[in-house]
């Protein structure tokens, strides 16, 4: 069925039907009145799968998606454009052109923690730069599967866009084909794997992947306005967040000042826990409370299986020696270590994986300076979490082992696109220069032109 599907969706690319303006127009308003139309569905499977609010599912996952298509509506003219650039002086009567062309047949991969958005995000961008795409999203919310795969198959025809859905059995299968671009969201390991098997036909990769994203804080600081916004950052989707701060770095001179309003301030975000996600499964949960060290436990500290609910908890006194410094946490559980210089700090950084995400509170622009200027990081915020992704106009990706390449936006398009540039030359003129005979004077005039 998978081999049917790649070849019926390789001719219908090849008919050149997804190439018009006006189609892909078509069909990105399609997919944005199937998402308007079915809001309170996608809210609601969020809410089985995820214990996802109505306010954080719409922010991050149904309002997020109709903002990218909106804003695919209103560019994919400017994008589409074929863009005259500059051409040499020695390149005489010519005129050189970058024009964008679709790339073909796309895979895109998606993780389960954001299922909705992170399938939907990358096909805005492939849509709209003129791909047919096959999208395998996560089997574990199986509810946001569910209905991904029915609104998708319902509205459009396979041969352009058609939704697989499975075990990861099911995505090794589909990663034998040799699509066009592999756009692939979720851990470092699988991340590899799917990098492997493109490898074996050259197939290009987007590789969106985690990490462990600290989050600095400074003596200048001011801590409770960090504090809201970490504890935003922290614990929406119950920590499940690939760019949410991993753990806390703080100087010490304020370590307990932090402590502090950090509690009063999850106290104040979380009075009861109506509006607090739950774990993705079991394997989750057993994987997240193993790496709990009781006696460091500063706040919170419950957990309940069955529920698969773990409530905003801080750990103190961490080192890197503690398991939950170990990997990529992936949940609500956030350990605070402490600096004396943020020297410190930075060599720490330096001596592990490029994370994707990095976040500074300071007020110092010195440390901001040497912060930003010395370390590598996907993207990240002064005095903020998270929000760089909700900006389209920021490319957002990873760096190292944290992902290959970037979207959103016009990232997006370019990403799902192969960039042709060509030149133009009028007929008119055909001076002799760039031809043989190569004599002593056309190598001169060339030496003192082309330089
Ligand atoms: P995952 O890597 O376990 O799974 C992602 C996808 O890969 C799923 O669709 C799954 O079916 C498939 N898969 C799993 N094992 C496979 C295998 N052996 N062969 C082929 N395919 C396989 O990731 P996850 O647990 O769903 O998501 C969490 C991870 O994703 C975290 O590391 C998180 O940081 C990362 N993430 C990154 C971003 C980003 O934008 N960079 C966004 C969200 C999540």
């Amino acid at each position: 069925m998978i081999e049917s599907l790649f070849k019926e969706q390789k001719a219908y690319f090849k008919t050149d039907q997804t190439k018009p303006y006006a189609f892909r127009l078509e069909m990105l308003k399609k997919l944005k009145t199937m998402i308007e139309s079915n809001s309170e569905a996608i809210e609601g499977a969020l809410k089985i799968d995820l214990g996802k609010s109505p306010f954080e599912a719409y922010t991050t996952e149904v309002g997020f998606t109709l903002h990218s298509v909106n804003m695919a509506i209103r560019n994919l003219k400017g994008w589409m454009r074929k863009k005259r650039v500059r051409t040499p002086i020695y390149q005489l009567f010519t005129r050189s052109y970058v024009m964008p062309e679709p790339k073909g047949t796309v895979l895109i991969i998606g993780p389960y923690n954001y299922p909705f958005q992170l399938i939907i995000e990358p096909l805005i961008g492939a849509m709209a730069a003129g791909n047919t795409a096959i999208l395998k999203p996560s089997e574990f919310p199986k509810a946001t599967e569910a209905l991904v795969e029915r609104l998708i198959n319902e509205t459009f025809d396979p041969a352009y866009i058609k939704v697989i859905t499975g075990d990861h059995t099911v995505t090794s299968k589909l990663l034998d084909h040799p699509y066009d671009h592999i756009f692939f969201t979720g851990s470092t390991r699988v991340g590899q794997i799917v990098y492997e098997k493109a490898a074996k036909h050259l197939t290009p990769v987007t590789l969106e992947l985690g990490g462990k994203s600290p989050t600095i804080i400074d003596e200048t600081a001011p801590l409770k306005v960090a504090a809201r916004r970490i504890v935003f950052g922290k614990f929406i989707n119950a920590g499940q967040t690939c760019i949410a701060p991993d753990y806390i770095y703080v100087q010490e001179t304020v370590k307990d000042a932090f402590i502090k309003v950090l509690k009063e301030t999850i106290n104040q975000f979380y009075p009861d826990d109506h509006t607090f996600g739950s774990i993705i499964n079991e394997r989750h949960f057993d994987r997240l409370t193993s790496m709990i060290d009781p006696s460091k436990v500063a706040y919170g500290g419950q957990s309940d299986r069955k529920t698969l609910h773990i409530p905003p908890m801080v750990m103190d006194h961490v080192t890197r020696a503690d398991d939950v410094m170990k990997e990529e946490i992936f949940g609500p559980i956030l350990p605070v270590m402490t600096y004396q210089s943020i020297d410190d700090v930075i060599s720490d950084l330096k001596a592990h994986e490029k994370p994707l995400a990095l976040y500074l509170f300071t007020k110092d622009k010195a440390v901001e300076k040497k912060v930003f200027g010395s370390l590598s990081f996907g993207g990240g915020a002064v005095n903020d979490t998270l929000m760089h992704v909700s900006n389209p106009y920021l490319p957002f990706g990873g760096v190292g082992a944290s992902g290959i390449g970037t979207y959103h936006g016009k990232y997006s398009f370019t990403t799902f696109s192969h960039m042709k540039g060509y030149v133009k030359k009028r007929l008119f003129a055909d001076p002799p220069i760039a031809y043989p005979p190569y004599t002593k004077a056309k190598e001169a005039l060339v030496r003192r032109v082309m330089r």
